[in-house]
């Protein structure tokens, strides 16, 4: 039960703001520290010059109802926008020309992505047999059930957009456990997808990947400062927790604010920061697990957000945007066509790309100053779409620890996370390291926790 108990939320990221939210619902007597100076953690808007800037998260998917559900209740139902259909069109980079993911079997047939010889390859996966349930890289699984080019032109890609990571390290039932389960369940692929189809049909459930793209007019932050608004002045800014200790059921922090340092006690602590800034929090209840979490990887990533006049874009910007498989060798991951996306991210006339840069693909080119980042950028975005000027808008964001990476044996950290929740009665985690990256899956994760947490006989 958490109602009267007094909480503790470390971070005031989304996930700390979303199970404080749900916890002050409770009746709990919450406070969230953070140590930044302003809640929203990875998510931060900015609005400059007739853009709109998201530094973090663009956009999420409508996984789940909970997260729905959420938006509804904070207010901000109207204040939610889908993406434009058009960015439906993905593109991938081949040959330095974009070609649009294939939506359908007819245009599958039909790109120029993939070989005959790759489209012939992915005709096999339903026979191929399952793999042995080990764990095994995204890599060696994707080129075992789909073979080469898929893993080069589809895969790569893909996690280069999403984790900014590397198929290679990335442990597949870690980092994308619905393709681990679908092939573990159904043996294939492609069986799966025909058959969770027809499932999902009788129990008129819609498909995951089906899932709707969403923002909000005002930005992503307008998530975070809706529900930091909501919890008042029990988020307490500037205030970081710098250590943490256990007598008795009562947990005792030090928060540290503005130079001075104070000692304040609580029934119970969900800790919502990063998993590298666990190190210092978990340093007297669990110091081996401590040291451990310093292994799970955070590359740099830097976000370049650049404005142009319509005019000197040559090619039309009919789509999500696009991104670069490795084997294409250029500097950037992959850019986003913000203004093509949601309406308001660039002023009349103009349009927006957001750009990712760095990742575990190119860790040294996110340490390059601004002049040189800014130079790649637009080199890589005039041969990819043609430029006809130079950006009359520029921001850049350096995101030194971006994204944890789910590499292989990850789940030994998943493991670990559940085992102290059982070791520590009154200590909870939450957070991006758990059980998705996503904006989504970390609200997902927070809820999750407030049920456990509620669960608790204590
Ligand atoms: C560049 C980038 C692009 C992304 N793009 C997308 C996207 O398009 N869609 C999507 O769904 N997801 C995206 N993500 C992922 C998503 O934004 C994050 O996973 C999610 O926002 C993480 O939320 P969180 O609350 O778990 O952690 P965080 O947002 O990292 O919040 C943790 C908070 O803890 C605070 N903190 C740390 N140590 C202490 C301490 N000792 N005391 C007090 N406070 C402390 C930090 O200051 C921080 O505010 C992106 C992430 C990045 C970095």
């Amino acid at each position: 039960m958490v109602k009267n108990k007094k909480i503790a939320i470390i971070g005031a990221g989304i996930s700390g703001l979303s199970c404080a939210y749900w916890l002050n619902k409770q009746g709990a007597q919450v406070t969230v520290y953070e140590k930044n100076t302003r809640p929203g953690g990875s998510i931060i808007t900015k609005k400059i010059d007739g853009y709109l800037v998201d530094l973090g998260p663009n956009s999420t998917l409508e996984t789940s109802q909970v997260l729905s559900a959420l938006i509804n209740e904070i207010g901000l139902k109207n204040e939610k926008i889908y993406a434009n259909e058009v960015a439906s069109n993905r593109y991938v980079l081949k040959n330095n020309t974009l070609h649009a993911i294939p939506m359908s079997a007819q245009l599958f047939l039909k790109t120029k992505l993939f070989s005959v010889k790759a489209k012939l390859r992915l005709l096999k996966e339903p026979f191929i047999k399952p793999t042995d349930g080990q764990d095994i890289s995204l890599a060696d699984f994707v080129r075992y059930r789909l073979g080469n080019e898929f893993l080069d032109y589809a895969i790569n890609p893909f996690v280069a957009g999403v984790y900014a990571g590397d198929p290679k390290t990335l442990s597949t039932e870690a980092a994308f456990p619905k393709l681990y389960n679908l092939e573990q369940k159904y043996g294939s692929f492609i069986k799966g997808a025909i058959k969770g189809a027809r499932e999902r049909k009788k129990r008129n459930e819609v498909a995951k990947d089906r899932a709707k793209l969403f923002a909000f007019k005002n930005g992503m932050q307008c998530f975070t400062d809706r529900l930091s608004e909501l919890l008042k002045d029990k988020v307490q800014t500037n205030s970081t927790i710098s250590s943490l200790k256990k007598t008795g059921n009562s947990y005792t922090l030090l928060v540290e604010k503005e130079g001075q340092k104070e000692k304040v006690s609580f029934d119970r602590i969900v800790l919502c920061t990063p998993a590298w800034a666990l190190k210092d929090l978990l340093e007297e209840l669990a110091p081996e697990q401590a040291a451990k979490l310093q292994h799970i990887r955070y590359p740099a990533v830097n976000v370049v957000f650049t404005g142009f006049h319509k005019k000197d874009i040559k090619r039309k910007l009919d789509g999500f945007g696009f991104l670069v498989p490795e084997v294409e060798q250029k500097k950037i991951l992959g850019s986003i066509w913000s203004s093509t996306i949601f309406p308001g991210r660039a002023p009349k006339d103009y349009v927006a790309f957001t750009t990712f840069v760095g990742g575990t693909r190119n860790p040294e080119i996110a340490g390059l100053d601004d002049t040189a980042l800014l130079k790649l950028v637009q080199d890589d975005i005039n041969t990819i779409v043609g430029l006809r000027g130079q950006p009359s808008f520029t921001r850049i964001k350096r995101w030194e620890k971006a994204i944890p990476q789910y590499t292989m044996g990850y789940q030994k950290y998943q493991k670990m996370f559940s085992l102290l929740e059982e070791q520590i009665p009154g200590l909870y985690f939450a957070g991006n390291f758990r059980r998705g990256i996503s904006v989504g899956d970390s609200v997902l994760c927070a809820h999750e926790t407030v049920e456990k947490m509620n669960e608790s006989i204590e």
